[in-house]
């Protein structure tokens, strides 16, 4: 069994995205510019927006973050974004969900300039994604593709299961990985909590993608010797340590890893793999904007 380790990956990927912002930055021109609006005091949300800042300042790109309170109108968070669609300083925008219930997630995506949607959520880019055309794909399924590669997974012909058809991973993830293309050309199967028989269906695939939220969800049982298994799920559960929880994926770890012929841990899997894919992104939209 090999660990599939997105930690070492992301590091390796931040190295060659650094080397190359330094060449951006010795060429006289101003490094990439990650704009993120973080709207409310969500603690979780705080700290994603606070990783992709750090991450930034990791590789040498310049980033700001714009705070705004719950109350603001949709009016207002709308015209924010058309601002800092028309700024040539900016090279990548996000607005980090959830937002505010007065606020239509749907309308903030579609307001993003998609040259701009480095989280890819944009139906511009989501069309482009499924058609197979260059765009920004979302970070999650973006990373897994990535770790995929940079291990050679063999793809082609793959019984592959997904489990979760949310848009920003498992349905994303189905279709990147049923393309004609390395990593994909499997033959996909998608679950979801309407779908039945999942053990059987789960036990006979190559390749699972764990994308629920439901703690340790796949048991050994449920995964034929030899599978390659990613697990994206990760949730805080309470436990007796100093911090009080523990990250717990929708992987039985102990149980499966010993069957299987590579696997994510979590944390350490697919989560590094997701941060530094929102670094690609940036710098593909730089790019193809100077280049
Ligand atoms: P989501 O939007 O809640 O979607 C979960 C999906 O799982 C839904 O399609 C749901 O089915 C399905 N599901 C839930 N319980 C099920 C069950 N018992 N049996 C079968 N299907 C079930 O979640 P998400 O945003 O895709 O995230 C999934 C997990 O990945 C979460 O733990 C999240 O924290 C984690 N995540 C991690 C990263 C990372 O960087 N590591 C990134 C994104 C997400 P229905 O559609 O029928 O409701």
């Amino acid at each position: 069994m090999i660990i599939l380790d997105g930690k070492k990956i992301s590091q390796e990927i931040k190295k060659e995205i650094t080397e190359t912002v330094k060449s951006i930055v010795a060429a006289g021109k101003p490094a990439p510019h990650l704009a993120a609006i973080l709207v409310g005091n969500d603690g979780a949300s705080e700290t994603y927006v606070g990783h992709k800042e750090k991450d930034c300042h990791e590789v040498g790109f310049r980033s700001t973050v714009l705070r705004f309170p719950d109350s603001i109108s949709q009016e207002e968070l709308l015209s924010e974004i058309v601002r800092l669609n028309n700024d040539d300083d900016i090279t990548g925008l996000i607005v980090q969900l959830p937002l505010p219930k007065h606020i239509s997630e749907k309308d903030v995506i579609e307001t993003i300039n998609p040259q701009k949607d480095v989280d890819g959520f944009h139906p511009v880019n989501v069309g482009k994604m499924v058609s197979g055309i260059p765009s920004f794909v979302s970070a999650t399924p973006d990373g897994i593709i990535e770790l995929m590669k940079r291990y050679n997974i063999e793809t082609a012909g793959k019984n592959c299961v997904i489990l979760g058809r949310s848009n920003i991973v498992g349905r994303p993830m189905a279709n990147l990985l049923s393309q004609k293309a390395y990593p994909g050309d499997c033959t996909v199967t998608i679950c979801h909590s309407r779908s039945k028989n999942i053990k059987e269906i789960c036990a006979a695939a190559d390749i699972i993608v764990a994308a629920l939220g439901v703690p340790e969800f796949l048991t050994a049982d449920m995964v034929k010797d030899g599978a390659v298994v990613i697990d994206v799920g990760i949730t805080r559960v309470k436990a007796d340590n100093k911090s009080g929880f523990r990250l717990v994926g929708d992987v039985k770890f102990d149980e499966v890893s010993i069957k299987t012929s590579y696997i994510t841990p979590v944390p350490g899997g697919v989560g590094p793999m997701t941060r530094v894919a929102l670094l690609k992104n940036t710098l593909k939209s730089y790019e193809l904007k100077n280049n």
